[in-house]
């Protein structure tokens, strides 16, 4: 549902946006793979350019704090600006004689570990729209968090292992410090592990967590439950051995398409809590009023929103019909 290849591109430039192509130039939004290539040259804060390393080839990358005024050219002014979605993920905010914000994926209300989104006014918007049906607003966080540790106090009194499932980079560090913030032992996967370590070389706290051993958790020398603690994982172990070997386990999942009819299924788990790194409707609705663009094209999601918004009387375009599609003047 979020695999698509844009080409995004700044028009008279040889700036790409989130391209997964290797590029001799491209602007990488954030460490997610479906954002990132093999490029040349990258533009990105230096969070994700310490995750990107450890998912693709990057050549040379300018490492850019946010609101750094820098030139991407002799006349383009730009900008990085805080995009609240994992760390390090940034917008990228252009000046020429028009103005421009480009959001890769990005979040309004931030989270115990990124700060919200920082928005500035732009003439052109290109903005995601993963969760860009009015179908999509998630209740507060304060509630989703309040419900997980209610549903993993539970399985452990019933004696069932809790393992709670994120998408591993951005969502199970969330995960992990909503889970140690709540004072419980934690234990992650070797993916979520990787991740963890370089959020924590970073200087992100996530609390105290311990690597996966099969020992621990099975066989005569396993430890009790509550010593081991909740296990986070990534969502594509879900009908893997790593979680059917457990005897009745409570599976839990992190993610905005909770929301849909039948995620449990979809999912194979037994719970799914609407918790997500991106914009709901609502958030896409208020970034475009607080940016109050004169054009507005969506990429990264549901094509509807562009239809949505023409409805509202805005000028609005799905840049997916036309990958090729250039930005920024014509
Ligand atoms: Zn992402």
């Amino acid at each position: 549902m979020l695999d698509w290849q844009d080409d995004l591109k700044l028009a008279e430039s040889n700036v790409y946006l989130d391209s997964r192509r290797g590029r001799s130039l491209c602007f990488v939004s954030h460490a997610h793979t479906d954002h990132l290539g093999p490029h040349e040259h990258a533009i990105c804060t230096p969070a994700t350019e310490a995750l990107a390393r450890r998912r693709t080839e990057l050549q040379r990358v300018t490492a850019l704090n946010y609101c750094t005024e820098f030139f991407l050219d002799d006349r383009t002014e730009a900008m990085l600006l805080p995009a609240g979605h994992i760390l390090g993920s940034a917008m990228l905010h252009v000046r020429r004689e028009q103005s421009m914000l480009y959001t890769g994926d990005f979040r309004l209300r931030g989270c115990e570990i990124v700060s919200p989104a920082q928005v500035r006014q732009a003439d052109v918007l290109v903005m995601e729209s993963t969760y860009g049906l009015p179908f999509f607003r998630f209740p507060p966080r304060g509630q989703i968090i309040a419900e997980l540790l209610e549903l993993v106090e539970r399985a452990f009194s019933a004696g069932r292992q809790p393992i709670v499932m994120g998408y591993s980079l951005g969502k199970s560090q969330e995960i992990v410090k909503i889970l140690t913030d709540g004072g419980h032992r934690v234990t992650v996967h070797g993916a979520v592990f990787h991740n963890n370590q370089v959020y924590g070389e970073l200087g992100v706290q996530l609390g105290s967590y311990r690597r996966y051993a099969s020992e621990d958790f099975h066989g005569a020398s396993a430890l009790d439950m509550r010593e081991r603690g909740v296990l986070v994982a990534p969502p594509q172990v879900a009908r893997s051995p790593f979680v059917t070997r457990f005897n009745n386990p409570c599976r839990i999942i992190m993610t905005g398409w909770a929301l849909l009819k039948n995620s449990i299924y979809r999912f194979g788990v037994d719970h799914a809590l609407p918790l997500s790194d991106h914009a709901d409707f609502d958030e896409l609705m208020e970034l475009i009023e607080r940016v109050q663009p004169r054009k507005i094209f969506t990429h990264h999601g549901y094509r509807e929103f562009a239809e949505t918004l023409r409805r509202k009387g805005l000028d609005a375009t799905c840049a997916k019909k036309d990958p090729q599609l250039t930005l920024f003047g014509e």
